[in-house]
């Protein structure tokens, strides 16, 4: 099968064409490469915005050229266009297709080299189309939680803690596998305390993982959400060590000062909080971490709201999920006094979506000219690009085929975008 890959320079509505682009080739049968891959053909979505724009353009061009000589170089947007208008000719681009046409470049491909056409027909003969795959199955390990947060409701109907024995998960897991799945994403109401005592067979949290990690197929594995109490050395030393296991944790916050924490129940403080977040990323660098933060507790003045603020800022957080306090019937919180009034609520909530996505945007600035693997998930209906989830947990947007779905791809982050980042397929 004919191999075609592509790149674009230039703003979102590039992006989005050599999206669609890619896929006009890939309707006909072409096998979809990344752009640092050998290939048959090399598309180029140019960008003229400014000077220096064109001239990436140009050495793109070139080094597509340079990559297999043999291969035939595809020149389309604006400055393609603006190369017809100038009647300037760049040697090293076989075809310029007009910047209007742009999106039938595939027809102007087969009808200036026919060869294509006759080699497609052959695969087509001969053709199978790939098995479509899953991509992320979630596995629950654990039951019941004895902490009591006085927010919260959960220990009140699941006292009970419980491990699901270490046999039956595994065997599950391997289903999974089989059913197509690249990634398991481990889930439970109190993780952590997944161990022995309550059920497991043996393992703890980081034994387990381990075990998992050994199943042939699996890629990935990914702890959804554990205390920050609950992090044992054990599961950081596992998380270094072993490539399927995901550099990322979610640890919810809830709170970023002390005294709202004591009230809230949480067995920590900010300092407990911030140290781990630094002997974590000590260990993994850069270690992605989600949380869940709960605004307007009661007792919340605006001294402790900054100091939220501050911690979202200190750890840059690469996601973080925003509650609102609201009074679970029968919770030792429901009977405090100084409840923080609704408009409050909102403001603040307002405040710190801003804070939150700032420390998100300079969380992903760290990953700019850097190669994340990604798992390839659906196609984004806003951007028209696959989306995906780096091992790190960013949002990655890219144009890739969407017969990559459940796959595990390698890509450049090259931009950031309003919710995560846009990157380019490579190779390897
Ligand atoms: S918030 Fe989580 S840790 Fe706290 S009591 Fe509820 S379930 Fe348990």
């Amino acid at each position: 099968m004919p191999t075609a890959a592509f790149t674009t320079l230039g703003c979102k509505v590039n992006q989005y064409e050599t999206q669609k682009i890619l896929e006009s080739f890939e309707a006909q049968g072409f096998e979809i490469a990344p752009f640092d891959a050998p290939a048959d053909v090399y598309v180029i979505n140019t960008c003229s915005v400014t000077q220096s724009a064109e001239a990436k353009s140009r050495q793109t061009i070139r080094r597509a050229a340079r990559q297999n000589p043999n291969a035939i170089v595809v020149m389309t947007g604006c400055y393609a266009q603006f190369t017809i208008r100038r009647g300037e000719k760049l040697d090293e681009a076989h075809l310029v297709v007009p910047n209007p046409d742009k999106l039938r470049t595939v027809e102007y491909l087969l009808e200036h080299f026919p060869h294509f056409k006759a080699a497609l027909e052959q695969a087509r003969r001969q053709g199978e189309v790939p098995a479509r795959r899953r991509s992320r199955a979630v596995l629950k390990i654990q039951d019941g939680c004895n902490v009591y947060c006085s927010f919260c409701s959960i220990p009140y109907t699941r006292p009970v803690m419980r491990s699901i024995p270490y046999q039956e998960l595994l065997d599950e897991a391997r289903a999974m596998v089989a059913d197509g799945y690249r990634e398991i994403v481990l889930t439970g109401v109190l993780i952590g305390d997944y161990g022995p005592e309550t059920g497991s067979g043996g393992p703890d949290l980081a034994d387990l993982c381990a075990l998992l990690s050994e199943i042939e197929g699996l890629e990935r594995i990914r702890i959804s959400s554990i205390e920050p109490t609950l992090i044992s050395n054990r599961l950081i030393d596992l998380i270094v060590g072993n490539p399927k296991m995901c550099p990322q944790l979610h640890i919810p916050l809830q709170s970023g000062d002390s005294r709202i924490l004591k009230a809230m129940n949480r067995p920590y403080d900010q300092a407990f909080y911030l140290d781990l977040i630094c002997r974590l990323r000590e260990r993994i660098p850069d270690c992605g971490v989600s949380t869940d933060i709960m605004v307007g507790f009661p007792g919340e003045d605006e001294l402790a709201f900054q100091n939220t603020c501050s911690v979202v800022e200190q750890v840059e957080f690469c996601r973080a999920h925003l509650f609102r306090y609201s009074p679970r019937p029968g919770t030792p919180a429901e009977a405090m006094r100084d409840h923080v009034p609704d408009s409050v609520k909102s403001e603040r909530i307002q405040q710190l979506q801003q804070v939150c996505k700032a420390a998100a945007r300079r969380y992903a600035a760290r990953f700019l000219g850097r190669v994340e693997r990604v798992l390839v998930e659906s196609r984004s209906k806003l951007s028209g690009l696959m989306t995906g989830t780096s091992d790190h947990y960013l949002h990655v947007e890219f144009a890739a085929s969407p017969s990559l779905a459940g796959q595990l791809v390698r890509v450049r982050i090259t931009d950031l975008a309003a919710d995560g980042v846009i990157g380019e397929v490579v190779s390897g």
